[in-house]
Order: structure tokens, then C-alpha cells, then sequence
């Protein structure tokens, strides 16, 4: 969240990538859905489309503020994927605008990847490894045909593969995905789960310094929490998460986890107000933007927003790309995602209890991270065993049993309260 994120200024080392990213992935977007609607066929999977990007600009590139050199992977695979999604083309496009530069949220994970929020906090862009970019274009097809016949699928959602490079640069690549946590609600507890219990342990002497930070399994086990389900959202919610898992499994996956953001609705968004405002930044100008989100921003007028949106759904429609320039400020919490099961309650998925009725807290949720093949965590093992470390200390077990063992702890974990406080009054009185 925003107090987790850095902003990316010009000073930033990170600034021209970032810049780069976002003008990359406005052209080609504007580009792909400048043309007629068709079929997708089974050369759209595979093809790549290069492009050169530099300051005086070409016949196909506009110019840019930098020189460099963008990649597009399938991109007709990818807007049929957006579609599916429901993401709008021009809204897409706002979000990603590069006038306004993404913040940064460093490299949280152990990969080294890299995270930015798009300026509204809808989209997350990560930088992946080469080995995760290779596999995705492999499995390519099976996530397409899996997110077709499953729209509700709780799968993180991949809306663009690209690789940028700068001139003497290496080249980076990156996926734009789904931000799973709303930018209008604070999210009070975040949980990474894997279903095991290996490494699996925020140190909680460490959460004073650091109260927004990710926990684990063994967090989540010492809180007795549960994922408050009443019996029809769970069936639900563990119906699309087998099915979810079952594709993981079939195309040897492991190490993704289930990230859960909970919001208290007693607690509601009281509490650090100020921080909500995402950082934004405008290159060039002196001083920040003011803040775009939260309900305490300034947020623009309906007809504004409605009069600008409209003029950048017909700019897409005359197939012209949108001008950097032009950006269109947000209503908060105007959920792309609107119609989607497991994002129904306001962009989150609202605990119930056993007879179905609301309950107190948010859910944001989804399975991330699912880009891991096996084979390759065999390899980092091996290498990790030559470095002396010890086989007990990591947990790399085959895509079959991982997915299992994930399923049981998940399922094991969701009920609601009352059905909770059952069970633990049962193991009492036994
Ligand atoms: P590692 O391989 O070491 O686990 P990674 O670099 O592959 O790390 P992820 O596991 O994908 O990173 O994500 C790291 C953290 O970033 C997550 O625990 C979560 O806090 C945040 N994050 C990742 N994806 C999303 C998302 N789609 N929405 C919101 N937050 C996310
Ligand atoms: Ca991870
Ligand atoms: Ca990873």
C-alpha cells in the first residue's frame, strides 16, 4: 500500500524504466485494440512484436521522452484476456498513463522481482524472471482456456506480458496483473498461505516495526483465524479454488499461495487516514499531485469524469493511440471487477456466517505467485544443498502433493464463526 510504496520521481533510479514500461504498454495497447475485433488463432499465442522506441520518433513509434526498445507478447491473446476480465480499454489505458509515474514497491519478495502501482492502484506490474516469461508464453493457451471457461477464477490475472530495454541496457521483462487489495479501504491484516508450516513465521516481535507487514501460515495458525465463510460462499469459494488448483497441478506449479487481505468493517478506515493518499508524481512538475484516492481525496466531478472518458474511448475507437497527456481522474472504488464473484462485495469478498447473512469483515483475495515450475525449484534446491543448506530447511514437494497439501490447509482454515466456535467447543469438551 501506499505507505509500502516509494514514489518514482526522475530522481529515482527506477524512473526511466518505469516511464518506459508504461509508454511501452500504452502504444501497443492502443495499437492492438485500434483493430477489428477477430479471432484469436493459435500464431496469436506465439507472435511477438518488437518496437523502437527514441525522441524524434518513427513511422510506427511516436517519439518518446527515451530511447529504448519494447517487446509485445501476444497481444491479441491478451486483450481477449483483458476482455474476459472486463477490463475496459480506455480505462485500462487511463490507469497506466505515463504522465503520472507508478510507485514503487521495491522487491518484497525473496525472486528480486520488482513491484509498481499503476497510479490508481488497480494494476501492479512485477517484473519476472526470464525462466517465469518463458514458462507463461508456454502455458500460454492453458491460462487462456482456463480464464475463458473460468471467469471467476481466483488465479492472479495476467493483462500484459512485455519486455522492455534501454540502449546498453538488459532486458527486463514484466507481467501487468490484477492488485488484489482495493485503493479505497484500508486493509488491516495481510496473509501469504501456502499451507505449510516451513518458514513459515513472520517473527511477531518484528510487526511493531513494520504493522503492515505480509504473514504467514504460522501467523495465521497462532491467531486461530478463519476465512469466515457461511456454507454458500464457501462451497463457492473452494469449488473455483480446486478447480484453480487442478490446472496449477497439471502444469507442474508450485509455491504460489493464497494472499488474503482482511478489512474490519468495525475498524472501517479510520485509521491512518493520511496515509491512504497514493503518492503520485508528475514528472516535470515541482510538486506532487495532489492526492487521487481514498474517499478524502478530491475526487472529480461525475460529468467531468464522464466527459473525459468519453473522449478517450473515442480516441481508442479512431484508432489513434490516447495522448500521454490526457489522464482521467478515478471515481474511488469504481470496481472494473463488477460482476465477479469472489470481488462482488465492493471490489472484496464479505465474510458470512452460518446462515449466510453478512458478516464483519472484507475479504480481498486471490491465488498469486503461479508462475514457479517445479523443475525449477528442483534446481534452486540442488543449488541450495550445494551451498550447504539444509533439505529440512525448504520445502520443494511435487505440484501434486503441494496442491493437496494447499486445498486441505485452505479449506481446513474457511468457516464461519459460529461454525468456528462449534468445533472448538467440540476439541474442549473431548
Ligand atoms: P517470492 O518468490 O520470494 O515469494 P515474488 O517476488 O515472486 O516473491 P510474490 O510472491 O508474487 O513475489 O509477491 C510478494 C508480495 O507482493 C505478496 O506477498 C503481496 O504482499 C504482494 N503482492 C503480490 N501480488 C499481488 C497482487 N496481485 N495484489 C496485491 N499484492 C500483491
Ligand atoms: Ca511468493
Ligand atoms: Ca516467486
Amino acid at each position: 500500500r501506499v505507505v509500502v510504496g516509494t514514489k518514482i520521481d526522475e530522481g529515482h533510479n527506477n524512473f526511466v524504466r518505469a516511464y518506459n514500461m508504461l509508454t511501452g504498454i500504452r502504444f501497443c495497447v492502443s495499437r492492438i485494440h485500434a483493430k477489428m475485433e477477430r479471432d484469436v488463432n493459435d500464431a496469436d499465442f506465439k507472435h511477438a512484436q518488437k518496437y523502437s522506441f527514441d525522441i524524434t520518433g518513427s513511422e510506427l513509434t511516436p517519439s518518446a521522452k527515451y530511447d529504448f526498445k519494447f517487446k509485445d507478447y501476444a497481444p491479441w491473446v491478451f486483450r481477449r484476456i483483458r476482455a474476459a476480465f472486463s477490463i475496459d480499454p480506455s480505462d485500462y489505458l487511463v490507469s497506466l498513463t505515463a504522465k503520472y509515474i507508478l510507485s514503487e514497491l521495491g522487491s518484497p519478495g525473496k525472486s528480486g522481482s520488482f513491484f509498481y502501482f499503476s497510479r490508481d492502484y488497480k494494476y501492479i506490474i512485477k517484473t519476472i524472471h526470464h525462466a517465469e516469461h518463458k514458462f507463461l508464453r508456454l502455458i500460454l493457451k492453458d491460462y487462456y482456456d482456463h480464464v475463458k471457461a473460468n471467469p471467476d477464477t481466483l488465479l492472479s490475472q495476467f493483462y500484459g506480458l512485455h519486455r522492455v530495454k534501454l540502449p546498453y541496457g538488459k532486458k527486463v521483462h514484466f507481467v501487468v496483473m490484477n492488485n488484489l487489495f482495493p485503493p479505497h479501504r484500508d486493509i488491516h491484516r495481510t496473509f501469504d498461505l501456502k499451507g505449510s508450516t516451513i518458514g513459515r513465521d513472520f517473527r511477531e516481535e518484528d510487526l511493531e516495526k513494520n504493522p503492515r507487514a505480509t504473514l504467514k501460515d504460522l501467523n495465521w495458525l497462532r491467531r486461530n483465524l478463519h476465512l469466515e465463510f457461511g456454507p454458500t460462499k464457501k462451497e463457492a469459494f473452494v469449488a473455483q479454488m480446486q478447480r484453480d488448483v487442478a490446472l496449477l497441478q497439471r502444469l507442474k506449479i508450485m509455491d504460489y499461495s493464497l494472499l488474503v487481505g482482511i478489512h474490519d468493517l468495525e475498524r472501517g478506515n479510520e485509521e491512518n487516514l493520511r496515509d491512504k493518499t497514493l503518492q503520485v508524481f508528475q514528472p516535470g512538475s515541482k510538486k506532487p499531485e495532489e492526492p487521487q484516492m481514498g474517499q478524502l481525496a478530491r475526487t472529480p466531478s461525475k460529468l467531468e469524469s464522464a466527459k473525459r472518458a468519453r473522449e478517450l474511448r473515442e480516441s481508442v475507437k479512431k484508432e489513434r493511440p490516447v495522448p500521454l497527456a490526457q489522464t482521467l481522474d478515478k471515481m474511488p472504488g469504481e470496481a472494473h471487477r463488477k460482476g465477479f464473484y469472489f470481488y462482488q462485495d465492493d471490489g472484496g469478498f464479505q465474510a458470512t456466517h452460518e446462515d449466510d447473512m453478512p458478516g464483519e469483515e472484507v475479504y480481498y483475495l486471490g491465488i498469486i505467485d503461479c508462475l514457479t515450475r517445479y523443475s525449477l525449484v528442483k534446481k534452486l534446491e540442488h543449488l541450495w544443498k550445494g551451498m550447504g543448506g539444509h533439505e529440512s530447511q525448504i520445502s520443494p514437494i511435487p505440484p501434486e502433493r503441494y496442491g493437496d497439501r494447499f486445498i486441505k490447509f485452505i479449506c481446513g482454515i474457511t468457516m464461519s464463526r459460529e461454525r468456528a466456535e462449534n468445533e472448538r467447543n467440540q476439541r474442549m469438551s473431548q
